[in-house]
């Protein structure tokens, strides 16, 4: 053993950033028996994974990226089997419904389109778990929804569905901590190569350790740059309106407009690439709330309650980033938005490439290569 392993024995690797992206690999880590420690301090602007809806989201999506549509199903087929694990190892509840996912669709325009979309994605990968279904349809599997009179019908997908994503946080940590996992909240203001290892500068100190993990969101365009002078991501800001508790009326999710497990509903179509700016802007939510009111108008009766904003982290060209940096095979890089619907592969499959192993064949296009960084 070197004179760096001992200096860092109880830090064989680092994950920097412990939202969802952080905290879905260091469970799998810890569950594979490795010894790893988590640094995470919630911040003002990097709070995706407290912020989202919590959808588990395959449909209608990446016909420009057939393996990250793949990806997605994939992962959504491995949810069951691990919120069952979490929720023993943890001893805490998970709620989570694997019912589906609807999206309605407001006009006839917008019905062929999403129906032409679905049908050219069905054609790419070959097998797809939905389709288009007419109103009636959508008023049977949501009954005590009362749609606009401009709802024509849906987008439908039996590999949706929807889980509370405070909950899997709290579960995935609970559950990491049991297995020996070691969590510390620190603020990190910078990382970099040092010993033959990395140190990463936080406010409780200097923390060394062998291999690294960059999960911390927007923040990983920072704490790349030893090794990358621009890290291809960008804020993707969405604004989120919470409309007052109703009894359960929503068993299927409905995209943008969605029952939380504790009976609120969360309204939340928009993309907006403003920078950092996380401003709750006004107009931004009468148009959410108009487009909501399209698809269900009772919620114009009901009491707005909250309204946030939160910044998803976004590649360039959409699809998710798992890459090690040019000349650091030991620093993984992770940056992806759909990080709770993709939790799960994360968990699975992840370990694996940052332990130095490969990337499954459905994500072995998703490393920096494909922006032209030699990362061999
Ligand atoms: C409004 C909205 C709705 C969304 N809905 C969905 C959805 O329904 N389904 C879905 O799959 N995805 C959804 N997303 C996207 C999803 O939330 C993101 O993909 C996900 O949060 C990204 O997770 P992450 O862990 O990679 O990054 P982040 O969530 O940004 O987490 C990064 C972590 O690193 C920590 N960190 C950053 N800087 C530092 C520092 N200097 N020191 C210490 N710690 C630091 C942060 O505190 C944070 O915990 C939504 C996003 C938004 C904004």
């Amino acid at each position: 053993m070197g004179k760096f392993k001992r200096q860092t024995s109880e830090h064989d690797i680092l994950i920097a950033g412990g939202g969802i992206s952080g905290l879905a690999v260091a469970y799998g880590l810890a569950a594979k028996g490795t010894k790893v420690t988590l640094i995470d301090a919630p911040t003002q602007t990097n709070k995706a994974s407290r912020a989202n809806v919590g959808l588990i989201w395959c449909q209608s999506k990446f016909l420009h990226l057939p393996n990250y549509a793949k990806w997605g199903f994939h992962s959504a087929s491995l949810f069951p089997a691990l919120t069952r694990e979490l929720e023993e190892i943890s001893g805490l509840d998970i709620p989570v419904n694997y019912t589906g996912g609807l999206i309605a669709c407001v006009g006839q325009k917008e019905y062929e389109n999403k129906a032409a979309y679905i049908a050219k994605l069905k054609d790419l990968l070959g097998e797809y778990p939905g389709g288009m279904i007419s109103r009636t349809e959508l008023e049977k599997k949501l009954p005590k929804i009362g749609f606009g009179p401009d709802v024509v019908g849906a987008a439908w997908c039996e590999a949706d569905g929807v889980v509370e994503p405070l909950a899997l946080m709290r579960a995935y940590k609970a559950a990491f901590c049991k297995l020996g996992g070691n969590v510390i909240e620190a603020h990190i203001h910078d990382v970099c190569p040092q010993d033959g290892g990395y140190s990463v500068f936080t406010d409780k100190g200097q923390m060394k350790c062998e291999r690294l993990v960059l999960s911390a969101g927007l923040s990983n365009r920072r704490f790349s740059r030893f090794a990358l002078s621009s890290l291809p991501v960008s804020a993707d800001k969405g604004q989120v309106l919470l409309v007052e508790r109703m009894p359960p009326v929503m068993p299927i999710p409905l995209l943008g407009v969605t029952q939380t497990f504790g009976g609120t509903i969360i309204i939340g179509f928009r993309h907006e690439f403003i920078g950092h700016d996380t401003r709750i802007v006004p107009e931004a939510v009468a148009s959410e709330g108009r487009a909501a009111i399209q698809i269900w108008p009772e919620l114009g009766k009901k009491r707005l309650i909250r309204a946030w904003s939160g910044l998803r982290v976004m590649p360039e060209d959409k699809q998710a980033i798992y890459s090690r940096l040019p000349n650091h095979p030991k620093v993984t890089l992770i940056n992806t938005h759909s990080a709770v619907t993709l939790a799960a592969a994360h968990t699975r499959h992840l370990p694996e490439f940052i332990l130095g192993g490969c990337l499954p064949d459905l994500a072995q296009d998703m490393t920096l290569q494909r922006f032209g960084v030699d990362v061999h």
